[in-house]
């Protein structure tokens, strides 16, 4: 029989860029062809050169459909086969291939928060829910909204093979976080990238969607990010490693910031479990460092860090590049 791909792929919006899917019919055992797609409506092209390529990267099951149907994450190439400007997971990929020695791994906590009525779930129409203080972790109908949409995301992505390795409700209303990882660089992003597809898709069967608004609600509201836990072999083995990583950030803090998502100046105030986007430092346990050293690496001397900074809308190819070349360049030496 045939069978369902769904060939999913980012587009190039800016300056957050979106997911696009559609769906391709194969004949039963038919391996999965490149196609294609018109740039001209996902800001990929213009519309006299409309033509992009869809070169798929990675099929898991397709938890949804069932059966053999599959997702198909896909690079964007332009028609001559060369990555499309939109393309961030080549680069990524060249600096994982070049530091594949070092072993990074990640794991990646993608906090969201679902909104329905055009406000976050669980905002009342007017005003505001009780201040913030319970719902993080919490448990009870006044204060989670949203629990089945987050309990059929985590079945979908354990169907799909997706490394995810937990959720929480966050510590605004209707805000909630789960974590991929650790894995490997590109990995990691493509699972993420996935992971994110399916909590939209999960979300249109319950009405309900997800945003990854960085700062879904200004005042004293968390916003959302997407702490990004890093290790190499040597930092795994031992503590100087895990400092010297720390130092090599902070050198590069800047270049790190400006591609850590947009309105990343909103959310980075130093409020709210944060440090302010215009400083860096680190420390043991402080969750208002920009990188926190967890408390049980401090006391093992190894493990690895957490960086605070990235945004909930930050694109994990970028991310992840950065991280690996900051520190196994520094570490290399
Ligand atoms: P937090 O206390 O900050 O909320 P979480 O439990 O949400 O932490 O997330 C911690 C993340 O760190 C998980 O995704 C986990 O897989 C990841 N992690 C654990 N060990 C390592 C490691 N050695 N290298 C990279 N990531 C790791
Ligand atoms: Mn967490
Ligand atoms: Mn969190
Ligand atoms: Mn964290």
């Amino acid at each position: 029989m045939a069978y369902k791909a769904e060939y999913i792929w980012i587009d190039g919006t800016e300056p957050t860029a979106k997911l696009r899917s559609k769906t391709k019919i194969l004949a039963d055992g038919a391996e999965l062809p490149i196609w294609g797609f018109d740039g001209s409506s996902t800001n990929q092209a213009p519309g006299d050169q409309s033509d992009c390529v869809l070169q798929p990267v990675k099929s898991v099951p397709d938890p949804i459909r069932g059966g053999d149907d599959v997702l198909v994450l896909c690079e964007v190439l332009d028609i001559d086969m060369t990555p499309h400007r939109s393309n961030t997971r080549r680069a990524c990929m060249a600096v994982a291939e070049r530091f594949a020695d070092q072993e990074p791994l990640f794991g990646i906590e993608q906090e969201y928060t679902f909104l329905k009525d055009g406000r976050p779930y669980g905002f009342p129409q007017f005003g505001f829910p009780a201040p913030q203080g319970g719902y993080y972790c919490g448990v009870g109908d006044d204060e989670i909204y949203g629990r089945p949409v987050v309990e059929a995301h985590l079945n979908a992505c354990l169907e799909a093979g997706i490394s995810i390795s937990g959720i929480n409700a966050e510590v605004m209303v209707g805000q909630w976080e789960f974590q991929v990882g650790p894995l490997p660089p590109v990995e990691v992003a493509d699972q993420l990238w996935l992971a994110r597809w399916l909590l939209y898709r999960v979300g249109e069967d319950f009405g309900i969607s997800a945003t990854l608004d960085p700062k879904p609600v200004k005042g004293d509201w968390n916003g959302a990010g997407a702490h990004t836990n890093f290790s190499t072999i040597a930092m795994r083995e031992g503590y100087d490693p895990i400092i010297a990583a720390c130092d090599a950030l902070g050198e590069k803090a800047e270049e790190h910031v400006a591609a850590y998502g947009a309105d990343i100046e909103h959310r980075l105030t130093g409020m709210h479990e944060t440090a302010p986007w215009t400083e860096f430092n680190y420390g043991v346990s402080d969750r208002g460092a920009s990188v926190r050293i967890p408390w049980q690496v401090a006391l093992d001397k190894k493990g690895y860090i957490e960086d605070r900074r990235p945004n909930a809308n930050m694109d994990p190819y970028m991310v992840a590049r950065l991280i690996t070349d900051t520190v196994c360049s520094a570490l290399a030496r």
